[in-house]
């Protein structure tokens, strides 16, 4: 049992667990509870590349929504986009991405693994799988740069001329779109484009589950504004999404923004702030927000022979805008959301209870509604709250197998609250409230069961015993 107590030590088990054990735990939960499968998997799987199950794709929808009205439909400055993921060949070369998109690569000629030269602490060595490349005394070759772009062929003649590249970052597409939406919407300077969509990156080295996969999903906005102004709004944006992400409950003590030193800047970046969380396995990007300058859109300026300025109606000239962007992987947004979330606390009988401490906001289930035993026109009545209760949140009915069991099912997918309609229920119309943080439960009339469930979902914040 993972909760018991070492004599010897005087620590538990479960503290005497390895970082990876940890990780071990996080994915098994995710698959256990239907959030997260590997892609293929009756095949052997396909290495860096999942499905989302049905909890997982809630999840992963509300993470979407919540930054899309965060960033876009609450801003008069921010619109929306949603570009093609096949695009001109082209737009890769001017860009610089078909020449600068690459990782340094090295091999080992010992095991024969291949690593990324500047993650070789999180890599693991092919034989001695508990150490890195660093640690196992292995040969490693001179780094050699390997470009990212998976590419593909359009249409059915197999030449030079029909390469095209799936898209690594999402941002190229709102680029070349600057002038359209310019044009066709009432914009102006500083305004942002938004897009959320998937890219693809033929990645060295994968790992810990969806941190780093060869097909993911990015939110990113590119924000133009006017040059001179673009450390302002590089600040700005910096803030903006460390804020949301507290918003979300996620701990402020695993959060911190790290500046890019000059020799890790992207080849289109002046500065760079990566938004860091503390993973079971150490500090790790999450987010970054890049100030793009004007490297882009005058590159595809040249490129293409288009104007992509704006009108300065005071200098009385046309300006190519600046670029901030902030840009996120989603999936690797949900990750971090649920290693902040998982929580495994002792019970007094030394069992271990797993919870999944979500923002209510971000909940795959809401409320579950629950009849305490199938009998005494319990189903009926937990149904009938049911059927009110599920045009407000988003709910389960469930009425088989023990109380706890079904307790226990909806706190590991961080299900806030239960609703559980018992004998009193028929005498007195009362439920019981179950909440999952605090095991607190009130008798709360059935009538008013919504709006107190309303309420106390405004009130959440995170508990301060949740750990990970
Ligand atoms: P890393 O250094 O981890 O390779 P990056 O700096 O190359 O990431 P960006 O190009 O800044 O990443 O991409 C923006 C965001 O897209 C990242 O912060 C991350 O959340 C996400 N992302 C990038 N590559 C992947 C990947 N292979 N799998 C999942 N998410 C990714």
């Amino acid at each position: 049992m993972n909760g018991a107590l070492n004599r010897a030590s005087g620590t538990t088990a479960r503290e005497e667990n390895t970082v990876s054990d940890h990780m071990e735990r996080v994915v098994a939960l995710t698959k256990r509870r239907g959030f997260v499968y590997p892609s293929s998997e009756i095949y052997g799987g396909l290495q860096a590349t999942y499905d989302y199950g049905p909890m997982g794709v809630e999840l992963k929808r509300l993470i979407k929504d919540d930054w899309w009205r965060d960033v876009v439909s609450q801003r008069e400055n921010v619109v929306g986009l949603d570009a093609s993921i096949l695009m001109a060949a082209r737009v890769w070369e001017v860009s610089g991405h078909v020449a600068g998109f690459n990782d340094p690569m090295v091999d080992c000629k010992t095991c024969k693994g291949r690593f990324r030269e500047d993650k070789l602490e999180q890599s693991q060595c092919l034989k001695k799988k508990k150490m890195t490349p660093l640690e196992c005394g292995g040969e490693l070759t001179e780094p050699r740069l390997f470009n990212l772009m998976f590419k593909t062929k359009a249409g059915p003649i197999d030449d030079d001329a029909a390469t095209i590249y799936l898209r690594p970052e999402t941002a190229q597409g709102i680029l070349v779109n600057f002038k359209n939406v310019m044009d066709t919407m009432r914009v102006k300077i500083p305004f942002g484009i938004a897009q959320i969509g998937k890219a693809f990156r033929n990645e060295i080295v994968t790992g810990n589950q969806i941190f780093r996969m060869r097909e993911f999903e990015q939110m990113e906005m590119e924000f133009f504004c006017e040059p001179g102004t673009d450390e302002e709004w590089w600040e700005y944006w910096k803030a903006e999404r460390l804020r949301w992400w507290e918003e979300l409950g996620v701990r402020k003590d695993h959060l911190r923004i790290r500046p890019h030193s000059d020799d890790e800047l992207a080849h289109y970046a002046r500065a760079c702030g990566d938004v860091e969380y503390k993973y079971p396995w150490g500090w790790d990007e999450v987010e970054g927000v890049a100030n793009r300058t004007d490297y882009d859109l005058k590159k595809h300026q040249e490129g293409s022979g288009r104007g992509l300025a704006y009108r300065d109606e005071e200098k009385k000239e046309w300006v190519v805008p600046y670029v901030v962007e902030p840009a996120m992987g989603v999936d690797r947004c949900f990750l971090t959301i649920l290693c902040d979330a998982y929580a495994e606390h002792e019970k007094p009988n030394g069992e271990i209870r797993t919870v999944l401490h979500l923002h209510p906001r971000l909940a795959p289930v809401q409320v579950g509604i629950f009849p305490l035993v199938k009998k005494d026109g319990m189903p009926d009545r937990a149904r009938a709250i049911y059927d009110d209760l599920k045009t407000h949140f988003r709910c389960l009915y469930d009425q088989a197998g023990s109380i706890g069991k079904r307790y226990a099912r909806l706190d590991e997918i961080g299900t806030p609250f239960c609703v559980t309609v018992d004998g009193d229920t028929a005498t007195d119309g009362t439920v019981t409230v179950r909440h999952r943080d605090s095991l607190d439960q009130d008798r709360v009339p059935a009538e008013t069961v919504g709006a107190f469930l309303r309420a106390a979902m405004a009130d959440w914040t995170r508990p301060e015993t949740a750990t990970a």
